[in-house]
Protein backbone atom coordinates (compact mmCIF):
# COMPACT_ATOMS: atom_id res chain seq x y z
CA UNK A 1 0.00 0.00 0.00
CA UNK A 2 0.97 3.70 -0.99
CA UNK A 3 -0.47 6.65 0.23
CA UNK A 4 -0.38 9.56 -1.61
CA UNK A 5 -2.17 12.84 -0.16
CA UNK A 6 -2.45 15.90 -2.15
CA UNK A 7 -2.14 19.39 -0.80
CA UNK A 8 -4.95 22.60 -1.39
CA UNK A 9 -3.04 23.96 -4.74
CA UNK A 10 -2.41 20.13 -6.12
CA UNK A 11 -6.05 20.39 -6.19
CA UNK A 12 -7.09 23.52 -6.87
CA UNK A 13 -8.02 23.55 -10.36
CA UNK A 14 -8.84 21.30 -13.21
CA UNK A 15 -5.08 21.76 -14.64
CA UNK A 16 -3.91 20.47 -11.21
CA UNK A 17 -6.48 17.60 -10.88
CA UNK A 18 -5.27 16.56 -14.38
CA UNK A 19 -1.84 16.28 -13.15
CA UNK A 20 -2.87 14.50 -9.82
CA UNK A 21 -4.65 11.77 -11.99
CA UNK A 22 -1.20 10.79 -14.10
CA UNK A 23 0.19 10.75 -10.41
CA UNK A 24 -2.55 8.40 -9.49
CA UNK A 25 -2.62 6.24 -12.25
CA UNK A 26 1.12 5.68 -12.26
CA UNK A 27 1.25 4.57 -8.68
CA UNK A 28 -1.42 2.35 -9.22
CA UNK A 29 -0.24 0.52 -12.13
CA UNK A 30 2.15 -0.70 -9.35
CA UNK A 31 0.93 -1.29 -5.95
CA UNK A 32 -2.42 -0.22 -4.25
CA UNK A 33 -2.57 3.28 -3.56
CA UNK A 34 -5.17 5.43 -1.31
CA UNK A 35 -5.60 9.16 -1.68
CA UNK A 36 -5.92 11.42 0.94
CA UNK A 37 -6.90 14.92 0.24
CA UNK A 38 -6.63 18.41 1.68
CA UNK A 39 -9.32 21.06 0.89
CA UNK A 40 -8.59 23.25 -2.27
CA UNK A 41 -6.39 25.86 -1.67
CA UNK A 42 -8.00 28.90 0.29
CA UNK A 43 -10.82 27.08 1.69
CA UNK A 44 -9.90 26.08 4.83
CA UNK A 45 -9.50 30.04 5.39
CA UNK A 46 -12.24 30.54 4.26
CA UNK A 47 -14.50 28.55 6.01
CA UNK A 48 -12.37 29.72 9.58
CA UNK A 49 -13.78 33.35 8.30
CA UNK A 50 -17.40 32.13 8.21
CA UNK A 51 -17.17 30.76 11.16
CA UNK A 52 -15.20 33.08 13.58
CA UNK A 53 -16.01 36.56 11.85
CA UNK A 54 -19.30 36.00 9.66
CA UNK A 55 -17.78 35.88 6.70
CA UNK A 56 -20.50 33.96 4.80
CA UNK A 57 -21.93 36.24 2.23
CA UNK A 58 -21.45 34.90 -1.16
CA UNK A 59 -19.54 32.02 0.47
CA UNK A 60 -21.49 28.75 -0.71
CA UNK A 61 -21.88 30.30 -4.13
CA UNK A 62 -18.12 30.62 -4.45
CA UNK A 63 -17.83 26.94 -3.35
CA UNK A 64 -20.15 25.65 -5.55
CA UNK A 65 -18.13 27.65 -8.67
CA UNK A 66 -14.78 26.40 -7.96
CA UNK A 67 -15.80 22.44 -7.23
CA UNK A 68 -19.23 22.38 -9.68
CA UNK A 69 -16.08 24.23 -12.35
CA UNK A 70 -13.80 21.68 -11.86
CA UNK A 71 -16.01 18.61 -12.40
CA UNK A 72 -17.00 20.58 -15.73
CA UNK A 73 -13.79 20.06 -16.88
CA UNK A 74 -13.24 16.48 -15.98
CA UNK A 75 -16.72 15.22 -16.62
CA UNK A 76 -16.64 11.21 -17.29
CA UNK A 77 -18.47 8.24 -15.35
CA UNK A 78 -18.82 10.35 -11.67
CA UNK A 79 -19.97 13.45 -13.02
CA UNK A 80 -23.80 13.13 -11.81
CA UNK A 81 -22.86 11.79 -8.57
CA UNK A 82 -19.88 14.00 -7.65
CA UNK A 83 -22.39 16.95 -8.61
CA UNK A 84 -25.00 15.59 -6.11
CA UNK A 85 -22.46 14.77 -3.43
CA UNK A 86 -20.89 18.39 -3.75
CA UNK A 87 -24.54 20.32 -4.14
CA UNK A 88 -25.31 18.20 -0.89
CA UNK A 89 -22.00 19.18 0.67
CA UNK A 90 -23.21 23.12 0.20
CA UNK A 91 -26.75 22.96 1.24
CA UNK A 92 -24.95 20.99 4.58
CA UNK A 93 -22.54 23.66 4.97
CA UNK A 94 -25.49 26.48 4.35
CA UNK A 95 -27.51 25.19 7.21
CA UNK A 96 -24.49 24.84 9.65
CA UNK A 97 -23.71 28.90 9.04
CA UNK A 98 -27.45 29.88 9.34
CA UNK A 99 -27.30 28.62 12.83
CA UNK A 100 -24.57 28.75 14.91
CA UNK A 101 -25.04 27.44 18.55
CA UNK A 102 -24.05 28.64 21.74
CA UNK A 103 -20.85 28.30 23.73
CA UNK A 104 -21.03 24.79 24.46
CA UNK A 105 -21.85 23.23 21.20
CA UNK A 106 -19.92 26.03 19.44
CA UNK A 107 -16.21 24.08 18.52
CA UNK A 108 -18.01 20.72 17.43
CA UNK A 109 -20.10 23.12 15.02
CA UNK A 110 -17.01 24.86 13.81
CA UNK A 111 -15.14 21.25 13.52
CA UNK A 112 -18.52 20.39 11.17
CA UNK A 113 -17.95 23.81 9.10
CA UNK A 114 -13.92 23.47 8.43
CA UNK A 115 -14.70 19.61 7.25
CA UNK A 116 -16.87 20.65 4.69
CA UNK A 117 -13.61 22.11 2.67
CA UNK A 118 -12.28 18.30 2.64
CA UNK A 119 -15.48 16.82 2.16
CA UNK A 120 -16.29 18.72 -0.61
CA UNK A 121 -12.51 18.51 -2.19
CA UNK A 122 -13.00 14.07 -2.16
CA UNK A 123 -15.92 13.97 -4.75
CA UNK A 124 -14.07 16.21 -7.26
CA UNK A 125 -10.73 14.26 -7.08
CA UNK A 126 -13.30 10.94 -7.33
CA UNK A 127 -14.55 11.68 -10.27
CA UNK A 128 -11.45 13.07 -11.63
CA UNK A 129 -10.07 9.89 -11.23
CA UNK A 130 -12.80 8.06 -12.79
CA UNK A 131 -12.81 10.39 -15.36
CA UNK A 132 -9.43 8.42 -16.39
CA UNK A 133 -10.73 5.17 -15.76
CA UNK A 134 -9.66 4.21 -12.51
CA UNK A 135 -12.43 2.70 -10.20
CA UNK A 136 -11.99 5.59 -6.95
CA UNK A 137 -14.60 5.85 -4.42
CA UNK A 138 -14.81 8.58 -1.47
CA UNK A 139 -14.21 7.69 2.21
CA UNK A 140 -15.02 9.72 5.29
CA UNK A 141 -12.42 9.83 7.70
CA UNK A 142 -15.20 10.39 10.64
CA UNK A 143 -15.24 6.68 10.11
CA UNK A 144 -11.74 5.38 9.75
CA UNK A 145 -9.38 8.04 11.85
CA UNK A 146 -10.97 7.66 15.45
CA UNK A 147 -10.06 10.47 17.67
CA UNK A 148 -11.07 12.18 21.42
CA UNK A 149 -13.40 15.29 21.47
CA UNK A 150 -11.02 17.93 21.65
CA UNK A 151 -12.35 19.72 18.13
CA UNK A 152 -10.06 21.64 16.95
CA UNK A 153 -6.93 19.93 17.11
CA UNK A 154 -7.89 16.13 18.26
CA UNK A 155 -5.66 13.63 19.53
CA UNK A 156 -5.86 10.13 17.62
CA UNK A 157 -6.51 7.28 18.68
CA UNK A 158 -3.83 5.18 16.87
CA UNK A 159 -4.54 1.41 17.97
CA UNK A 160 -8.50 2.30 17.20
CA UNK A 161 -7.48 3.84 14.72
CA UNK A 162 -5.83 0.59 13.11
CA UNK A 163 -8.43 -1.64 13.95
CA UNK A 164 -10.75 0.01 11.82
CA UNK A 165 -8.54 0.90 8.82
CA UNK A 166 -8.23 -3.38 8.95
CA UNK A 167 -11.35 -3.83 8.84
CA UNK A 168 -12.27 -1.28 6.17
CA UNK A 169 -9.24 -2.56 3.72
CA UNK A 170 -10.14 -5.86 4.82
CA UNK A 171 -13.76 -5.51 2.89
CA UNK A 172 -12.37 -3.45 0.19
CA UNK A 173 -11.40 -5.07 -3.38
CA UNK A 174 -7.77 -4.20 -4.16
CA UNK A 175 -8.60 -3.04 -7.34
CA UNK A 176 -10.91 0.27 -5.86
CA UNK A 177 -8.70 3.39 -5.31
CA UNK A 178 -9.82 5.05 -1.74
CA UNK A 179 -9.96 8.45 -1.54
CA UNK A 180 -10.07 9.69 1.71
CA UNK A 181 -10.72 13.10 3.55
CA UNK A 182 -7.63 14.31 5.00
CA UNK A 183 -7.52 16.70 8.33
CA UNK A 184 -10.53 15.00 9.80
CA UNK A 185 -11.60 12.47 11.72
CA UNK A 186 -14.33 11.12 14.42
CA UNK A 187 -14.93 10.78 17.82
CA UNK A 188 -15.94 6.84 18.65
CA UNK A 189 -19.60 8.24 18.41
CA UNK A 190 -19.37 9.43 15.73
CA UNK A 191 -19.05 13.17 15.74
CA UNK A 192 -16.12 14.96 12.94
CA UNK A 193 -13.14 16.58 14.23
CA UNK A 194 -10.03 18.55 13.28
CA UNK A 195 -6.59 17.34 13.60
CA UNK A 196 -5.28 20.75 13.49
CA UNK A 197 -4.53 22.80 10.61
CA UNK A 198 -2.27 21.89 7.80
CA UNK A 199 -3.74 18.53 9.46
CA UNK A 200 -4.05 16.74 5.97
CA UNK A 201 -0.25 15.38 6.42
CA UNK A 202 -0.78 14.03 9.94
CA UNK A 203 -4.20 12.47 8.24
CA UNK A 204 -1.80 10.94 5.63
CA UNK A 205 0.62 9.61 8.09
CA UNK A 206 -1.84 8.07 10.65
CA UNK A 207 -3.29 6.31 7.73
CA UNK A 208 -0.20 5.11 6.36
CA UNK A 209 1.30 3.04 9.72
CA UNK A 210 -2.36 2.44 10.49
CA UNK A 211 -2.31 0.12 6.94
CA UNK A 212 1.18 -0.82 7.15
CA UNK A 213 2.09 1.36 3.76
CA UNK A 214 5.73 1.07 2.12
CA UNK A 215 5.74 4.99 1.96
CA UNK A 216 3.31 8.20 2.66
CA UNK A 217 3.71 10.28 -0.02
CA UNK A 218 2.78 14.09 0.71
CA UNK A 219 2.55 15.83 -2.80
CA UNK A 220 2.70 19.89 -2.68
CA UNK A 221 3.75 22.71 -4.94
CA UNK A 222 7.20 22.66 -3.51
CA UNK A 223 10.22 20.61 -4.98
CA UNK A 224 10.52 19.20 -1.52
CA UNK A 225 11.53 20.01 1.82
CA UNK A 226 13.89 23.05 1.12
CA UNK A 227 16.76 24.48 2.68
CA UNK A 228 14.30 27.28 3.75
CA UNK A 229 11.14 28.44 3.08
CA UNK A 230 11.15 29.19 -0.33
CA UNK A 231 8.90 32.56 -0.14
CA UNK A 232 12.20 33.89 2.27
CA UNK A 233 15.13 32.73 0.42
CA UNK A 234 14.59 32.44 -3.29
CA UNK A 235 17.21 30.30 -3.95
CA UNK A 236 16.87 27.90 -1.43
CA UNK A 237 18.02 24.34 -1.94
CA UNK A 238 15.54 20.97 -1.72
CA UNK A 239 17.06 18.65 0.92
CA UNK A 240 17.26 14.95 -0.76
CA UNK A 241 17.10 13.08 2.54
CA UNK A 242 16.47 13.81 6.16
CA UNK A 243 15.89 11.95 9.67
CA UNK A 244 12.34 11.59 11.01
CA UNK A 245 13.80 14.29 14.14
CA UNK A 246 15.20 17.20 12.00
CA UNK A 247 11.91 16.82 9.78
CA UNK A 248 10.22 17.23 12.81
CA UNK A 249 12.74 20.14 14.31
CA UNK A 250 11.87 21.89 10.90
CA UNK A 251 8.40 21.36 10.85
CA UNK A 252 7.91 22.92 14.29
CA UNK A 253 10.22 25.89 13.44
CA UNK A 254 7.81 27.06 10.30
CA UNK A 255 8.42 24.63 7.80
CA UNK A 256 5.13 24.84 6.81
CA UNK A 257 5.64 21.97 4.50
CA UNK A 258 5.03 18.93 6.99
CA UNK A 259 2.50 19.27 9.58
CA UNK A 260 5.17 19.12 13.26
CA UNK A 261 2.86 15.67 13.67
CA UNK A 262 3.49 13.61 10.69
CA UNK A 263 6.72 11.93 11.74
CA UNK A 264 5.64 10.64 14.97
CA UNK A 265 3.25 7.53 13.44
CA UNK A 266 5.51 7.46 10.71
CA UNK A 267 8.40 6.91 12.78
CA UNK A 268 6.83 4.33 15.18
CA UNK A 269 5.77 2.56 12.02
CA UNK A 270 8.57 2.93 10.37
CA UNK A 271 7.48 3.83 6.77
CA UNK A 272 9.19 6.75 4.93
CA UNK A 273 7.87 9.95 4.04
CA UNK A 274 8.52 11.49 0.86
CA UNK A 275 7.73 15.00 -0.25
CA UNK A 276 7.32 15.24 -3.60
CA UNK A 277 6.04 18.27 -6.08
CA UNK A 278 2.96 17.42 -7.88
CA UNK A 279 4.08 20.35 -10.87
CA UNK A 280 7.36 18.62 -11.17
CA UNK A 281 6.11 14.63 -10.39
CA UNK A 282 9.68 13.25 -12.26
CA UNK A 283 11.75 15.04 -10.03
CA UNK A 284 13.36 12.97 -6.72
CA UNK A 285 11.74 15.07 -3.47
CA UNK A 286 12.70 14.59 -0.42
CA UNK A 287 13.15 11.21 1.84
CA UNK A 288 11.91 11.52 5.67
CA UNK A 289 13.12 8.19 7.38
CA UNK A 290 15.88 6.79 9.59
CA UNK A 291 19.08 7.82 9.49
CA UNK A 292 21.04 7.70 6.41
CA UNK A 293 24.86 9.10 5.92
CA UNK A 294 23.25 11.96 3.62
CA UNK A 295 20.35 12.75 5.98
CA UNK A 296 22.90 13.75 8.46
CA UNK A 297 24.50 16.39 6.53
CA UNK A 298 21.50 18.37 5.35
CA UNK A 299 21.00 21.86 6.59
CA UNK A 300 18.37 23.69 7.21
CA UNK A 301 17.10 27.24 8.18
CA UNK A 302 13.90 28.02 9.39
CA UNK A 303 12.08 31.17 10.87
CA UNK A 304 8.76 31.74 12.51
CA UNK A 305 7.66 34.45 14.23
CA UNK A 306 5.57 34.28 17.67
CA UNK A 307 3.36 31.40 18.47
CA UNK A 308 4.23 27.93 19.93
CA UNK A 309 8.38 28.12 18.76
CA UNK A 310 9.03 31.00 20.36
CA UNK A 311 7.14 30.02 23.71
CA UNK A 312 9.31 26.39 23.39
CA UNK A 313 12.47 28.94 22.99
CA UNK A 314 11.62 31.18 25.22
CA UNK A 315 11.15 28.22 28.10
CA UNK A 316 14.59 26.95 27.78
CA UNK A 317 15.80 30.91 28.34
CA UNK A 318 17.59 30.96 32.09
CA UNK A 319 16.92 34.41 32.55
CA UNK A 320 13.16 35.28 31.36
CA UNK A 321 13.10 38.28 28.37
CA UNK A 322 9.89 40.09 27.45
CA UNK A 323 8.29 37.73 24.47
CA UNK A 324 6.23 39.93 22.58
CA UNK A 325 6.97 40.20 18.92
CA UNK A 326 9.90 37.93 18.74
CA UNK A 327 11.29 35.81 16.17
CA UNK A 328 13.34 32.41 16.51
CA UNK A 329 15.36 30.87 14.00
CA UNK A 330 16.63 28.17 13.66
CA UNK A 331 19.75 26.08 11.64
CA UNK A 332 18.63 22.58 11.43
CA UNK A 333 20.69 19.69 10.95
CA UNK A 334 20.94 16.27 12.82
CA UNK A 335 22.69 16.75 16.57
CA UNK A 336 23.33 20.42 15.29
CA UNK A 337 23.04 21.41 19.18
CA UNK A 338 24.75 18.54 20.48
CA UNK A 339 28.35 19.03 20.18
CA UNK A 340 30.67 20.91 23.02
CA UNK A 341 30.58 24.34 22.22
CA UNK A 342 28.17 24.49 19.71
CA UNK A 343 25.84 27.21 21.14
CA UNK A 344 28.49 29.63 21.76
CA UNK A 345 29.79 29.14 17.86
CA UNK A 346 26.73 29.86 16.63
CA UNK A 347 26.53 32.92 18.51
CA UNK A 348 29.54 34.54 17.72
CA UNK A 349 28.57 33.58 13.84
CA UNK A 350 25.69 35.99 14.55
CA UNK A 351 27.56 38.30 16.48
CA UNK A 352 30.43 38.45 13.45
CA UNK A 353 27.08 38.60 11.18
CA UNK A 354 26.23 41.60 13.13
CA UNK A 355 22.71 40.55 13.52
CA UNK A 356 21.08 41.92 16.55
CA UNK A 357 20.57 38.41 18.71
CA UNK A 358 18.57 38.64 22.16
CA UNK A 359 19.51 34.76 22.77
CA UNK A 360 21.15 31.56 21.37
CA UNK A 361 20.09 28.40 22.65
CA UNK A 362 20.05 24.55 21.25
CA UNK A 363 16.35 22.95 20.91
CA UNK A 364 15.72 20.52 23.41
CA UNK A 365 15.84 17.73 20.75
CA UNK A 366 19.44 18.86 20.02
CA UNK A 367 18.87 19.29 16.64
CA UNK A 368 18.74 22.66 15.97
CA UNK A 369 20.65 26.04 17.17
CA UNK A 370 18.12 28.03 18.00
CA UNK A 371 18.39 32.09 17.98
CA UNK A 372 16.04 34.67 19.23
CA UNK A 373 15.43 37.92 17.55
CA UNK A 374 12.70 40.98 17.09
CA UNK A 375 9.82 40.06 15.20
CA UNK A 376 10.95 41.81 11.91
CA UNK A 377 14.40 40.69 12.01
CA UNK A 378 13.30 37.53 10.65
CA UNK A 379 13.63 37.50 6.96
CA UNK A 380 17.05 38.97 7.13
CA UNK A 381 18.74 36.29 9.78
CA UNK A 382 17.48 33.72 7.52
CA UNK A 383 18.31 34.99 4.55
CA UNK A 384 22.24 35.65 6.00
CA UNK A 385 22.30 32.22 8.21
CA UNK A 386 21.24 30.61 4.56
CA UNK A 387 24.21 32.55 2.65
CA UNK A 388 26.57 31.81 4.55
CA UNK A 389 25.80 28.05 6.13
CA UNK A 390 24.26 26.67 2.90
CA UNK A 391 25.59 28.02 0.09
CA UNK A 392 29.14 28.83 2.14
CA UNK A 393 29.00 32.43 1.08
CA UNK A 394 31.70 34.77 2.56
CA UNK A 395 30.64 36.33 5.88
CA UNK A 396 32.38 39.09 5.50
CA UNK A 397 30.07 41.03 3.41
CA UNK A 398 30.78 44.86 2.83
CA UNK A 399 27.66 44.93 4.05
CA UNK A 400 28.04 43.82 7.41
CA UNK A 401 31.85 45.40 7.68
CA UNK A 402 29.99 49.09 7.72
CA UNK A 403 27.77 48.47 10.45
CA UNK A 404 28.48 49.26 14.07
CA UNK A 405 29.56 46.09 15.97
CA UNK A 406 27.37 44.91 18.97
CA UNK A 407 27.80 44.23 22.70
CA UNK A 408 28.85 40.57 22.76
CA UNK A 409 26.88 38.21 24.07
CA UNK A 410 27.26 37.68 28.02
CA UNK A 411 28.91 34.43 29.76
CA UNK A 412 27.02 31.52 28.72
CA UNK A 413 25.17 29.49 31.70
CA UNK A 414 23.10 26.49 31.96
CA UNK A 415 19.16 26.85 31.71
CA UNK A 416 17.08 25.01 33.51
CA UNK A 417 16.52 22.37 30.83
CA UNK A 418 20.03 21.60 31.44
CA UNK A 419 21.21 23.46 27.91
CA UNK A 420 23.82 26.45 27.44
CA UNK A 421 21.94 29.48 26.81
CA UNK A 422 23.62 32.94 26.20
CA UNK A 423 21.14 36.12 26.70
CA UNK A 424 21.82 39.53 25.73
CA UNK A 425 19.87 41.74 27.74
P1 LIG B 1 -0.03 21.88 0.89
O1 LIG B 1 -1.26 22.68 0.58
O2 LIG B 1 0.46 21.06 -0.25
O3 LIG B 1 -0.15 21.11 2.17
P2 LIG B 1 1.48 23.92 2.29
O4 LIG B 1 1.18 25.32 1.84
O5 LIG B 1 0.88 23.46 3.55
O6 LIG B 1 1.13 22.95 1.07
O7 LIG B 1 3.06 23.71 2.39
C1 LIG B 1 3.88 23.99 1.27
C2 LIG B 1 4.48 25.39 1.41
O8 LIG B 1 5.34 25.42 2.53
C3 LIG B 1 5.35 25.81 0.25
O9 LIG B 1 4.61 26.42 -0.75
C4 LIG B 1 6.37 26.74 0.90
O10 LIG B 1 6.13 28.08 0.61
C5 LIG B 1 6.20 26.54 2.39
N1 LIG B 1 7.45 26.25 3.09
C6 LIG B 1 7.88 26.86 4.24
N2 LIG B 1 9.06 26.37 4.63
C7 LIG B 1 9.41 25.42 3.73
C8 LIG B 1 10.55 24.56 3.60
N3 LIG B 1 11.56 24.56 4.47
N4 LIG B 1 10.57 23.71 2.54
C9 LIG B 1 9.56 23.69 1.65
N5 LIG B 1 8.48 24.47 1.73
C10 LIG B 1 8.39 25.35 2.75
N1 LIG C 1 -7.35 22.11 4.73
C1 LIG C 1 -6.70 22.10 6.04
C2 LIG C 1 -6.04 23.43 6.32
O1 LIG C 1 -6.00 24.29 5.45
C3 LIG C 1 -5.75 20.96 6.21
C4 LIG C 1 -4.56 20.91 5.25
O2 LIG C 1 -4.58 21.59 4.23
O3 LIG C 1 -3.62 20.17 5.53
O4 LIG C 1 -5.59 23.65 7.41
MG1 LIG D 1 0.07 21.63 4.19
Amino acid sequence: MRVLKFGGTSVADAASLGQVTRIVERAAASEQVMVVVSAQAGVTDALVGAADHGRVEGLVATLARHHLGCLQAVRGPGFEAAQAAVAHRLGELEELLARPPGNQQRPAWHDAVLACGERLSVPVMVAALRAAGLEAAAFDATDLVVTDASFGEATVDQRATRQRVASWLGNLSTRVVPVVTGFIGGTEDGRVTTLGRGGSDYSAAVLGAASGASVIEIWTDVAGVMSASPRIVPDAVRLPALTFAVAREVAELGGKVLHPKTMEPAERAGVPIAVRCTFEAEQPGTVVGRCCRSARRAIGVTGVEGGAAVARALAGLAEPIDGSDLCVVGVVRHEAGKGRGAVARHAALLDRLRLPTMAVLASPSGHALLSLHRGFHLRRVVSRLHDVLVHGRTEDREHDRGRASLAPLPAFGIAPNGLAVGVRP
